[in-house]
């Protein structure tokens, strides 16, 4: 009910101008969005790197329905990787298959995602796959093997949530690829998801140390510290080094966690959507799960009680 509620908003024309056009409406959104243009993505790595960590840049966008909003869409990376050559800033960029054209058609999506990591790669930079609902989830990992083939510079997000991906981590581990863990943002059915967190954060935990038990370099995403000190308390008992991988968090979200994990000198990378379509992407997070609603309030009070604490 919720759910479906807020989704209609997200794709309300009407709502969309009033809260867009809404001084509120911005500066709610932009606790979670660093703004519409590429400047303000890069503004907002420069602080974070001046901060001490690095950034991950995502252009908002998905389920591209025509060619010309993909081609937009490469554009718009490629003058992202651009930029960040040309400001040295340290961040990475992160990108959605279906807005790279999937639904278009495969061959599309491949053309296009190869141009970005070519481009990437032309910099020493790399590329992350989001993993987007598990109506694409098979192809994204068959895609991303195609590409992890012919490309160092690429990593694929992984759902602790989904039954498969205890096998897929093996799989992707096999190809000698790049994982980012998390616990995964959609609304996935029991046949094919743990449905109780207890669960979800059992397998990510299995998983996380699968990752640092490989000895390759992956990422850890979570704002659990649950998770976080169950990692970093595995790889020290497995005398990993603590910069053998490193965690990531969304912009915006447990800003306390962050800048323990900077003080703690650990790894830290943030990923950072921009663009104009941050009103439905800010309404699709909060209608994901409703849980998030109530992330968002909790992530606040936690983030006020350590100011007080502290
Ligand atoms: C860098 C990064 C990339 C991601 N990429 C993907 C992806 O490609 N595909 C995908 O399906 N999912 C992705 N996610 C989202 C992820 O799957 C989870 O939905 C999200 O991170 C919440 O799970 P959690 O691990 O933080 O743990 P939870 O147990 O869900 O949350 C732990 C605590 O974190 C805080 N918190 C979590 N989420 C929010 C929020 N939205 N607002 C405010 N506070 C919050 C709360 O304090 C909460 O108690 C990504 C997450 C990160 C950090």
């Amino acid at each position: 009910m919720w759910r479906s509620a807020v989704l209609a908003l997200s794709t309300n024309r009407a709502m969309r101008q009033i809260a867009t056009r809404n001084g509120l409406g911005k500066r709610m959104a932009s606790r979670f969005v660093a703004g519409e243009t590429i400047d303000e993505a890069i503004a907002v790595a420069e602080d974070l790197n001046q901060r001490g960590a690095t950034g991950e840049l995502d252009y908002l966008g998905e389920h591209v329905t025509d060619e010309g909003q993909a081609v937009l869409a490469v554009k718009t990376y490629l003058d992202t990787l651009d930029r960040i050559a040309n400001t040295r800033v340290d961040a990475h960029v992160s990108l959605k298959l279906s807005q790279m054209g999937q639904e278009l058609g495969d061959e599309l999506c491949y053309d296009n995602s190869r141009k970005l990591l070519e481009r990437a790669a032309e910099y020493a930079n790399f590329v992350w796959l989001d993993m987007e609902g598990s109506y694409s989830t098979e192809r994204t990992i068959q895609l991303y093997k195609k590409l992890r083939a012919e490309y160092e510079n690429v990593g694929i997000a992984l759902q602790a949530y989904l039954y498969r991906s205890k096998a897929d981590v093996e799989e992707i581990l096999s190809i000698g690829g790049t994982v980012r863990l998390c616990k995964g943002a959609y609304s996935e059915p029991p046949e094919i998801a743990f449905p109780h967190k207890v669960e979800v954060d059992r397998n990510y935990k299995v998983l996380a140390e699968a990752l640092i038990s490989s000895g390759r370099y992956h990422a850890i995403a979570t704002h659990d510290d649950k998770m976080i000190q169950h990692a970093t308390r595995f790889a020290k008992a497995r005398g990993a080094d603590s910069q053998a991988f490193e965690f990531q968090m969304l912009y915006g979200i447990r800003r306390d966690l962050q800048a323990r994990l900077l003080r703690d000198g650990r790894r830290l990378r943030i990923y950072v959507p921009f663009g104009e379509q941050w009103f439905p992407y800010f309404m699709r997070r909060l209608a994901e799960r409703p849980a998030n609603t109530l992330f968002l309030a909790s992530s606040i009070v936690a983030e006020a009680g350590s100011r007080n604490r502290g």
